[in-house]
């Protein structure tokens, strides 16, 4: 929060010494400056309390009266708490339907008998008497606030009265100096409050204010402070995007002939989605700008044939290519497939992982260094300081929301501006395309290749264990395979890892004695994951009971039965991923999502949201409503800045604006005005740089 030069010690505020200061660093609340951006959290509107008598049923208002009693009552099992509340002339009934000690003494101290409060909330008649439910209650005595009151988040130990004294000096002796990055002409176009009057507005609405726009965060002082968020990062997404415009890349020409020759050599023709996908990127590839590309396609839909098939452009114009996946497990399938797919067309493949060593890696690496046409894929390893790539064309990120940005980053920065694809099967609705990835293209592939099965997906207790084990066996019996995953909060989740462990152990002594059961962890060492998984893959064992390790990407079309336990502690995405992992081959094919005995509402809702729909989209779309945008995002993941005040999400028709701001200030080239830069660069908090330099 550094719109002023200065920082001033909040001690240095009358009535702030350390122990307050203390409280407010845990608010997020380093310096006075920081002050006036601490925005309340709600409003109560005081200016015209209402006589109890003229109250409409099913309104919201304020009443302002004495408390004449408190008391529990008993209806058959349940109690609640009652307050009487009088204004001289009408009696309400205010009501509390989660008794608790602790509630009726806090209640008891901050509203004694006798004394005057401000109740707001909803009134509705029960039987003739008029009645308000967990209302927001305020002293009228504590601090005589009156109009439109501001109330603010609060620490422990820090009143509402007192942050209200130390906002309103805070804003004495900083306003002054506050100084608005927005150009005056944009305030205008936009017709918003500039950032002192927005500043005052929000901690003082005058009388008269719309209180419901105030606490929707919606008033034009609000809006001002959104707005200044997007316009920041906008105008970072769009240099951004006028940055890597202007960057040379190598030109990667078609060549038709191979092209031809390798789809004839495919046991199988490309969808038609993935046509046009690869005439899109082919498009990009044939330029001198680097491309800038997100290929989101379902599981399942073929994004690593579309890839290689890019990787195979580069080799052929002489150049190398790069793929990072997020596992070993999948860097090696990935591996696997294109030295397939490679057979005959002259060109090495090479594996770079923590697993690799010896001279194959030193082989490796010393490809990675000279000229001359090459693929590589591996993992993390690709990254690591030591690798270096010596005509890097083109570098892929797989299942990129694994990644943070400045791995994908790092990984780009391996090349002098090689053309950049993202690839990831957790598709983003398309609402939010513009908002995450303003400078990044899209392509989607919206078809599955041809013959695949629906996976059929049911929601089993623990009562339901042995139809559990009935369905495991007849899909070995019919010589198919079958996953089991355990949920693992982190790789280093040690009763995950031995829950997995033990009940490999259990369904190898005691359940199935005749099958083979392997298993598998990320904690393993790389060779055996590899010698486990391959045994999967040939056949050797039927059944692999594993840690969320195959969450991605694995792809082994006869397994047939993928089987989650305690699904209920996996997110949307996470499901999604793990189904994807069955339905690969011609057989009919099942998810069983086993939960446990105490299940959330949200969790079965996302269960039910499993159960109704395969599609990656509206998956994506539950998502976002169930979890709502905040968590869906997950910042740290998209690169994007951490918004305080706006929600790119939420607000839309700002965002769009901002946009169209934005694109006016930098229509005369990709240099951000010096006074708007410092702006960005903070809003971006350093991140914008790291994307620049590449
Ligand atoms: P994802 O998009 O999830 O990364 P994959 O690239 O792993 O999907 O592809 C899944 C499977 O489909 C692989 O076995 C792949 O070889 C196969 N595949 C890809 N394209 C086609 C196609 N056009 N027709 C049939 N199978 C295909
Ligand atoms: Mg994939």
């Amino acid at each position: 929060m550094d719109h002023t030069p200065s920082a001033t010690p909040l001690t240095a505020l009358k009535g702030v010494g350390d122990k307050v200061a203390r409280k407010l660093e845990s608010l997020g609340i380093g310096v006075v400056e920081d002050l006036p951006f601490f925005l309340p959290r709600a409003y109560q509107d005081r200016t015209h309390p209402q006589p109890i008598t003229s109250l409409l049923p099913g309104t919201v208002a304020t009443v302002r009266g004495q408390v004449l009693s408190l008391r529990e009552r008993r209806y058959r099992r349940r109690v609640t708490l009652e307050m009487m509340v009088s204004d001289g002339r009408g009696v309400l009934i205010v009501k509390w339907f989660h008794f608790s000690r602790w509630l009726k003494r806090n209640l008891e101290q901050r509203f004694p008998v006798g004394g005057e409060i401000l109740a707001t909330g909803r009134t509705d008649s029960y039987a003739g008497v008029l009645e308000m439910h967990h209302p927001d209650l305020a002293e009228v005595d504590e601090d005589g606030g009156e109009g439109i009151v501001p109330i603010y988040p609060l620490t422990e130990g820090v009143t509402q009265r007192q942050m209200r004294t130390i906002v309103a000096r805070a804003l004495e002796r900083t306003l002054e100096k506050i100084h608005d990055p927005l150009p005056e002409r944009t305030l205008q176009r936009h017709r918003l409050p500039d950032l002192r009057n927005a500043l005052m507005g929000v901690h003082r609405p005058p009388a008269g204010s719309d209180v419901e726009a105030l606490n929707g965060g919606d008033s034009p002082c609000h809006r001002r402070l959104k707005f200044g968020e997007l316009f920041f990062f906008q105008l970072g997404v769009l240099h951004r995007k006028h940055v890597l415009e202007s960057c040379r890349a190598v030109s990667l020409p078609a060549d038709t002939s191979l092209e031809s020759s390798f789809l004839r050599s495919l046991p199988f023709t490309l969808t038609s989605a993935q046509r046009r996908v690869l005439d899109e990127i082919g498009r990009d590839l044939e330029k001198e700008v680097p491309m800038h590309r997100l290929l989101q396609g379902d599981v399942g839909s073929g994004k690593t044939l579309v890839a290689f098939m890019a990787m195979l452009r580069a080799a052929a114009s002489g150049r190398q290519a790069v793929l990072m996946a997020p596992t070993e497990i999948l860097a090696e399938q990935h591996f696997r497939n294109m030295v397939i797919w490679s057979d005959g067309f002259g060109v090495g493949i090479h594996l770079i992982t923590g697993g690799v060593t010896g001279d194959q890696r030193r082989e490796a690496l010393l490809r990675a260094r000279e000229e001359g046409p090459a693929i590589f894929v591996g993992t993390h390893a690709l990254i690591q300081e030591g690798v270096s790539f010596r005509s890097l064309a083109l570098a892929v990120v797989d299942e990129q929301h694994r990644f943070g940005v400045m791995q994908r980053l790092t990984l780009r920065d391996k090349g002098r501006s090689p053309h950049f694809l993202v690839m990831t099967a957790t598709p983003i609705p398309r609402s939010m395309g513009m908002v995450l990835y303003g400078d990044l293209d899209i392509s989607t592939i919206d078809e599955l290749p041809p013959g695949r099965k629906t996976v059929v997906t049911q929601i089993l207790g623990e009562s339901d264990r042995a139809k559990l084990h009935l369905s495991i066996a007849k899909e070995v019996k019919e010589g198919r395979q079958v996953y089991i995953v355990y949920p693992l909060v982190e790789e280093t989740d040690r009763s995950a890892l031995l829950a997995a462990r033990e009940m490999a152990e259990k369904y190898r002594d005691k359940i199935f004695p005749n099958m083979r059961i392997g298993l598998l962890t990320g904690r393993m060492p790389p060779r055996e994951k590899e010698e486990v998984m391959g045994a999967f893959r040939e056949g050797h064992y039927q059944v692999l009971v594993a840690t969320t390790v195959i969450e991605v990407g694995v792809d082994v079309p006869n397994a047939t039965l993928m089987v989650v336990e305690h699904a209920e502690r996996f997110g949307l995405f996470q499901l999604h991923q793990l189904r994807g992992r069955v339905g690969r081959g011609g057989h009919q094919s099942r998810c069983i999502l086993m939960t446990g005995p105490q299940i959330s509402g949200e969790a079965m809702e996302r269960l039910q949201a499993m159960a109704r729909t395969e599609s990656g989209f509206e998956i994506a779309e539950e998502d976002l409503r169930i979890r709502g945008p905040g968590d869906f995002l997950g910042t740290r993941q998209s690169g994007m800045p951490d918004f305080r005040y706006a929600h790119p999400l939420v607000d839309r028709d700002l965002l769009a604006d901002a946009r169209e701001e934005a694109d006016r200030v930098l229509a005369e080239g990709a240099q951000i005005p010096a006074p708007l830069a410092k702006e960005v660069e903070r809003i971006w908090a350093g991140r914008l740089n790291v994307a620049v330099s590449g």
